[in-house]
């Protein structure tokens, strides 16, 4: 069988194609269609996730993860559990160990092949470390592909079918906010022209901004503050993440959070105050659509759209819908579930030809440069040498950069990626080194960085003086030996577990 895969930041969806070539939904061992993206190491051994997981979280905040997407690509990030690391590669193949497991227990099928779908807003690093999650749940790089989500939307939608055009999509999940500008070529091709995105920036901040106002009203009332009580902030989160949703359908809620024990208390909140409380979040997930239409790189205007895409479940908030509509003058397409629209676009994706570099082609998410010393001010700051939007397979040079140290018979390149102006708030991905310089010489050098579509950077650095070169290739993530005793790990975690969900 082959399976479409909506791994989500907050929540992750399974769907197959029917007899009829239709996107079917497949529910998990409870019943439910999304399975929430937690994932917990309980004290006793074996792996939850889940529902179960999610429930348990504050219970046992240092042994469960919630939200790994925002760490894909992150080498740094891990979490420790009784003493071993997991990577974000090795958490987020429990996850898709779970959904692979549950698609087989509901259908009597083993799952041969699956479509994983990734923001477009993913770069080399990320898209590599979800591949390699895949094959730490024990897929071969052949039984994989990945799509990017708001590829998977259009094909949801039928957009391609119809000729070409530009499509812009609006996708607020409950953890991230992503805007991709795509182009449809005349023979049905999706070309992503830009993207934008904040990695912590959905749904979870709209219960956010709720709880505290929430809180607010029940301290200025004279009950307890709920942060002092785990219990009392994980009631006053589920009923405002419930008003939020009553909100999308009615003008005005109320909601009674536990303050006391048998003692709550009652707080109305209409949709407009909801939507004066939230509406900085929706002013900033204007300000990345504002910079994508803005960049040099990005040649269509808001004008030139086609098609409007809302998708994630955070855009059922009906301010959101209106403020995207107004920006672009036009009526979104509707009438596919929100949360289930990039899951089945994956099902679809599963018949079709692969999509080549994950859904058209991908644009660099983020600049990549490198460290270089301000003469003015001694600063060390970030040179842009690949910018954001710049269609991969890229390749840049520039030239220009001296020793800073003249005696010195060598330079250090550091590549960052961030496009930040200081060095040190940019991401360091690597470095090497130019040797053998004459002490005292003062040699003019170009640097060329080239990323291709599976996510490698080559870096090169030519003195101009002698043609000498020096060069690297950063192989971004996981070693393949790294994987091998990930699955072992994961394998032996499994072994330890009692039958749970
Ligand atoms: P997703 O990651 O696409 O599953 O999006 C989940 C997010 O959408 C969560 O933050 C939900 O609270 C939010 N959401 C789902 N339904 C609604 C609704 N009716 N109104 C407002 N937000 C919603």
């Amino acid at each position: 069988m082959q399976i479409g895969v909506d791994l989500g930041t907050t929540n992750s969806v399974v769907a197959r194609l029917d007899e009829n070539g239709d996107p079917e939904i497949l529910e998990n061992e409870r019943g439910e269609r999304k399975t929430p993206s937690v994932v917990q190491f309980p004290d006793d051994g074996g792996v939850i996730v889940g529902t179960t997981a999610k429930r348990n979280q504050m219970e046992v905040p240092d042994r469960t993860v919630p939200r790994v997407k925002r760490h894909m690509g992150d080498q740094d990030w891990a979490v420790d559990i009784d003493g071993e690391e997991w990577g974000p590669e090795a958490i987020s193949a429990e996850i898709l160990k779970k959904l692979v497991a549950d698609a087989e227990e509901a259908t009597g099928e083993d799952v041969e092949e699956m479509v994983v779908t990734v923001p477009a807003y993913f770069g080399p690093k990320e898209r590599n470390a979800t591949l390699n999650a895949a094959k730490i749940a024990e897929f071969d790089k052949e039984d994989i592909e990945l799509l990017n989500e708001p590829t998977s939307a259009c094909l949801r939608y039928g957009i391609g079918d119809t000729g070409a055009g530009t499509v812009f999509v609006y996708d607020m999940g409950g953890g991230t906010f992503d805007a991709t500008l795509m182009n449809v070529t005349p023979d049905g091709e999706f070309e992503v022209e830009g993207v934008k995105g904040g990695q912590r920036l959905g749904g979870e901040d709209f219960d956010d901004e709720l709880y505290d106002h929430v809180r607010g009203e029940m301290i200025d009332a004279g009950h307890p503050d709920p942060e002092d009580n785990s219990a009392m902030k994980a009631d006053v989160y589920e009923k405002v993440t419930d008003l939020k949703h009553d909100l999308s359908q009615t003008e005005s809620g109320s909601i009674s959070p536990m303050v006391g024990p048998g003692d709550t208390f009652n707080i109305d909140l209409s949709r407009d105050e909801f939507d004066e409380i939230t509406e900085h979040l929706v002013d900033e997930t204007f300000d990345y659509v504002d910079a994508l239409f803005d960049h040099e790189k990005v040649d269509a205007t808001k004008e030139d759209v086609d098609e409007l895409l809302l998708v994630g479940g955070s855009t059922r908030i009906p301010k959101v819908q209106e403020r995207v509509e107004d920006y672009f003058g036009m009526e979104a397409s509707k009438g596919v579930d929100q949360d289930y629209v990039v899951a089945e676009g994956a099902a679809i994706q599963t018949e079709l030809e692969p999509q080549g570099g994950g859904g058209g082609s991908i644009v660099l998410p983020r600049d990549i440069g490198l460290k270089t010393v301000d003469p003015d001010n001694d600063k060390e700051t970030f040179e842009m040498i690949l910018s954001e939007q710049t269609p991969v397979k890229a390749s840049e040079s520039k030239r220009g950069f001296r020793k800073i140290d003249k005696q010195s018979p060598k330079i250090t390149i550091e590549i960052l990626e961030g496009g930040k102006a200081l060095a040190e708030e940019n991401d360091k991905l690597g470095e090497f080194e130019l040797k053998n310089l004459d002490e005292g010489s003062d040699p003019e050098f170009e640097v060329t960085f080239t990323v291709d579509e599976e996510g490698k950077l080559h870096a090169e650095a030519t003195n101009l003086d002698t043609g000498r070169k020096a060069e690297t290739t950063l192989e971004i993530g996981l070693t393949e030996k790294e994987i091998e005793g990930h699955i072992q790990r994961s394998e032996e975690t499994h072994d330890d577990s009692v039958t749970r969900d």
